[in-house]
Parts: C-alpha cells; sequence; structure tokens
C-alpha cells in the first residue's frame, strides 16, 4: 500500500504515556496548544510548531505571536535536541478513540498513520475524488467510488464513472449518433461533420448548374428529378451563358485586334525611319569613299 504523508497539525498531551507527560509537561506550542511537533525557534527565542510558525508569518505579516516583533526569517532555526526529547516518548495512536490500539515512540507514529492505521482517515486514490475515508473502508469505497475509472466502450478511454453519462452525450468521439438531418443513418460522432457536408440525403445541395445562374436548392435524392424538371432551364441558363461568354470573347477579340493593328504600324513606320537614315548614311559613306580613292591617285 502506498503511503500517504498524514499530517499532525495538533498533538494532544493526553495521547503520550502519563511518564512522558512529565518529560514534555513544558513543551507545549502557544499557536496550538499540543506537544510541539518539529520545533523551530524564531528571531526573539520563541519556539513553536514548525507548521504552526509557518502559518503565523504569513497571517500576519510575519510578526511574533508573543512580542508583535518582525520575525526575522533567516534566523529561523530547528531545536533538534528537544525534536529527538519528544521522538522518544511512547504515545498512543491519535486515532485511540476511534478505535486503533496502537501504541508506541512518537517517532513511529507517523509511519503508523501513513501505512498501518485502520483507522486514520486517508484520501480516495481516484485523483478527482476529494472523499477522506477510514483506511479500513478504503477498498470498499474506491469500488463503489464515483470517480472509479471506466473503460468507454466505443473508444476505449478511461472515464471516471461520474462524467460517463456526460462522456457518451457530447465527447466520444466513436459513439454512433443519430443525423442531426434526420437522414435515419447512425454516424460515428467524429465523422458527423463529413456526415453533414458531403455524405448526408438530408443535407441542401446546390444546383451543378449554380455557376451557369441556376440558384435552386434540394437534398440529395432529389437531384435526379431536379435535372429531369429543369432540363429546360438549364439548356437556357446554359446557351444566354455562352451566348454572354461568346459576346465577351467577340468584344475583346476586336479590342486586341484593333491594338495589334496600331502596333503593327507603329513598327513599319519605325521600320521606314530606319531605312531612309540607314541610306542617308550608307550614301554619305559611299561618297567619302570615293573620295580618298580618287585623292589617292591625286
Ligand atoms: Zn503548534
Ligand atoms: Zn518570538
Ligand atoms: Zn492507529
Ligand atoms: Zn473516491
Ligand atoms: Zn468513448
Ligand atoms: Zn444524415
Ligand atoms: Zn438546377
Amino acid at each position: 500500500m502506498t503511503k500517504q504523508k498524514p499530517f499532525i497539525k495538533y498533538i494532544d498531551i493526553s495521547n503520550f504515556f502519563p511518564e512522558s507527560q512529565v518529560v514534555i509537561s513544558d513543551y507545549i506550542c502557544t499557536l496550538c496548544n499540543g506537544v510541539y511537533n518539529q520545533p523551530y525557534m524564531d528571531s526573539c527565542g520563541h519556539v513553536f510548531c514548525n507548521a504552526c510558525l509557518e502559518t503565523q508569518m504569513e497571517n500576519s505579516s510575519g510578526k511574533c505571536p508573543i512580542n508583535n516583533q518582525i520575525i526575522i526569517r533567516d534566523k529561523i532555526c530547528p531545536i533538534n535536541f528537544l525534536t529527538q526529547i519528544i521522538a522518544k516518548q511512547s504515545i498512543t495512536c491519535v486515532n485511540k478513540d476511534k478505535g486503533c490500539d496502537w501504541s508506541g515512540k512518537f517517532l513511529e507514529l507517523e509511519d503508523h498513520l501513513g501505512y498501518d492505521c485502520k483507522k486514520h482517515f486517508i484520501k480516495c486514490k481516484h485523483e478527482k475524488c476529494t472523499k477522506m475515508v477510514l483506511r479500513e473502508d478504503h477498498e470498499s469505497h474506491e469500488l463503489s467510488c464515483e470517480y472509479k475509472p471506466e473503460k468507454c466502450e466505443y473508444c476505449n478511454i478511461e472515464i471516471p464513472k461520474i462524467e460517463m453519462i456526460i462522456h457518451l452525450d457530447d465527447i466520444c468521439p466513436n459513439i454512433l449518433v443519430e443525423c442531426p438531418q434526420k437522414c435515419d443513418e447512425m454516424i460515428e460522432r467524429c465523422k458527423l461533420n463529413y456526415h453533414n457536408t458531403v455524405e448526408c440525403e438530408n443535407i441542401l445541395n446546390n444546383c451543378h448548374y449554380k455557376i451557369y445562374g441556376c440558384e435552386d436548392k434540394f437534398f440529395k435524392k432529389e437531384m435526379n428529378k431536379h435535372l429531369e424538371i429543369n432540363h429546360e432551364k438549364h439548356n437556357l441558363l446554359l446557351l444566354s451563358f455562352f451566348n454572354n461568354f461568346q459576346i465577351g470573347f467577340l468584344d475583346r477579340l476586336s479590342k486586341l485586334e484593333t491594338s495589334f493593328k496600331n502596333y503593327s504600324d507603329k513598327i513599319v513606320n519605325i521600320e521606314k525611319q530606319l531605312k531612309g537614315k540607314n541610306g542617308f548614311e550608307m550614301l554619305k559613306h559611299k561618297r567619302e569613299r570615293e573620295r580618298d580613292h580618287k585623292n589617292e591617285f591625286d
């Protein structure tokens, strides 16, 4: 069995054997009125249980409960010899009233409560369950605990018993659910989206001729009927679509032709200009050569 560390907040001196009570009668914490549990000394010399001192400092802006001075955290220290004296004292179980007849050294009490004491309250092992149950009732509680994990028969994931209904109603990805469009099919929840948008016979579909202008919507199973009834309408839509397309196309073509003509006129002009310029240059060049030739013979 795993140990749940018992945090003994308060140890009444009456739990100790009479001869031990004599030894530790002065070792009483003024904060909890119990015997010092892990005694610590504050910065002004007062002794408290470790946990009592921590709580005091958190709740009182760090002031000593005896003289109201600020406690200097760095100066707090454990009083080990006192811890050892108390550890050796004989004590009965803190759950004696509930029927535990254990007794031993104070040192051993923590382990007794942590592992053995049948009359000690421990937390249910199921994480989300906050119930504290007697160790002796632990097993039977765990069996009936509403947080006991159960395997979902549809998705095989372990779910606390108490959350199973919500899991099945709203979450489980593999449970079969009714089609929201009431098409009589049962669909796995995780595939519902696909069913709703693609598969379902009862979703409203757009007509195949939507891009040609048919705005009708109808159930998948009515598609053939729609196509049959609207044969002529679809043909007219197609015709008008292609007419418009043709008009647009011809218009564009004539614009292209015009701009093509403009460009080719421009090219002819440029060519002419270039030829004229080149002809002039060649003539000039020829004359210069003829002149040079003549000069050689002069
Ligand atoms: Zn205390
Ligand atoms: Zn003090
Ligand atoms: Zn006990
Ligand atoms: Zn439980
Ligand atoms: Zn499930
Ligand atoms: Zn459906
Ligand atoms: Zn249509």
